[in-house]
């Protein structure tokens, strides 16, 4: 989430989504997910509304990539990109 590209000689951390995380973004995921089900108060004070929405946020987008990557239309692309070469 934070852009840090986690290499493939250490194990990604995993989530139900299928998304890989550093272990500093898989902690915060996880609060996400705590806080958001109000299972407890955030751990720290800057864990606000705003960074909330954030994860919010990011998470539609990271959903909106993989519709659009499960698209027949984009299928459709990659099809007519390889038959191109
Ligand atoms: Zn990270």
């Amino acid at each position: 989430m934070c852009g840090t590209q986690v290499t493939s000689g250490e194990a990604p951390e995993r989530t139900p989504f299928g998304l890989n995380f550093c272990s500093d973004c898989m902690a915060e995921f996880e609060e996400f997910v705590s806080v958001t089900k109000g299972k407890k108060p955030p751990e720290v004070f800057w864990h606000n509304q705003e960074w909330l929405e954030v994860w919010r946020a990011w998470l539609d987008y990271r959903k909106a990539i993989s519709a659009f990557v499960a698209s027949k239309e984009y299928n459709l692309l990659l099809e007519e990109l390889n038959s191109d070469s």
